[in-house]
């Protein structure tokens, strides 16, 4: 197999399940040290040794704080990627009269600061070096409306507008800012906010969905995010690439 992040230091916030679990799986096989950062320990490290195991290249595990970034350097030595997948939804969908104000918080302190601490931390270490990736992670709900919470919307808009904002800056030091912004896709997030089995959120998207007869699994937004962080993306940068399958198109249509 082409190893395509041979060499490659990545960091991954909420790498212990779900899309960024799959992204430590898929980014270990291809050669990179990978660093998981998340709040689940227990869960992040027994995943970490997991991948190890599989891929053969170090994986790590560190708890998530502003901290991380420095751990993964100084394990390593620098850092090339850092991908901001950490991320919450609200348990219930409201209406705009019934959004609790500590809920919206919640979401964006993790949502969006969560996102402008990994950015601001990653951009110390790899301006200095002129070189570096960094990915963010929207969702459908920045491009099609009345699908998820207005919480989880604003949030994830906010993302978007950040990540652009950041290649602007950051391009001047040769660091490339995107955003990666998936379909549904069943993970523990969608199951705990949606209270649906794996099953019955899978039928359900795909059913909502545009493209017919694929279901998205986490691996498949991997992937997508392989390939913006590689260097055979070298020259895309202030992208919000939609893993929809045509979704907000037909929203929109
Ligand atoms: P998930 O809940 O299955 O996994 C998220 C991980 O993030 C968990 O391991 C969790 O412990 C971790 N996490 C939560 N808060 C954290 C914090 N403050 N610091 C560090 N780690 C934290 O969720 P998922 O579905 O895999 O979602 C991953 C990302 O993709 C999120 O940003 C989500 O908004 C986005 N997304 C998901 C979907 C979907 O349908 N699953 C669709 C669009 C976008």
């Amino acid at each position: 197999m082409a190893r395509r992040l041979q060499g490659k230091v990545a960091l991954i916030t909420g790498g212990a399940r779900g899309i960024g679990a799959a992204a430590a799986r898929l980014f270990s096989m291809h050669g990179a040290k990978v660093v998981i950062a998340d709040i689940r320990s227990d869960l992040g490290r027994s995943v970490s040794e997991q991948i190890q195991l599989e891929s053969g290249h170090p994986v790590s595990y560190v708890q998530c704080d502003v901290n991380a970034v420095d751990t993964a350097v100084s394990m390593h030595g620098k850092l090339d990627i850092m991908y901001n997948n950490a991320g919450i939804a609200e348990k219930k969908k409201v209406g705009i009269l019934s959004v609790e104000r500590e809920v919206f918080r919640k979401v964006f302190d993790v949502n969006v600061y969560g996102s402008f601490l990994a950015a601001k931390h990653a951009a110390r270490v790899m301006v200095p070096r002129k070189s570096g990736t960094i990915l963010l992670t929207g969702s459908v709900a920045t491009e099609s409306y009345g699908f998820a919470t207005h919480t989880y919307t604003a949030s994830k808009h906010a993302v978007v507008g950040l990540a652009k904002s950041l290649c602007v800056e950051l391009g001047e030091f040769g660091i490339r800012v995107n955003c990666i912004s998936p379909f549904g896709v069943a993970t523990p997030m969608c199951e705990e906010s949606m209270g649906l089995d794996e099953k019955a959120l899978e039928e359900m998207f795909t059913a909502m969905g545009n493209l017919k007869g694929v279901v998205l699994k986490p691996k498949n937004v991997a992937e997508v995010a392989l390939n913006l962080v590689s260097d055979e993306s070298r020259y895309l940068s202030g992208l919000n690439l939609l893993v929809d399958g045509g979704f907000c198109l037909k929203s929109s249509a």
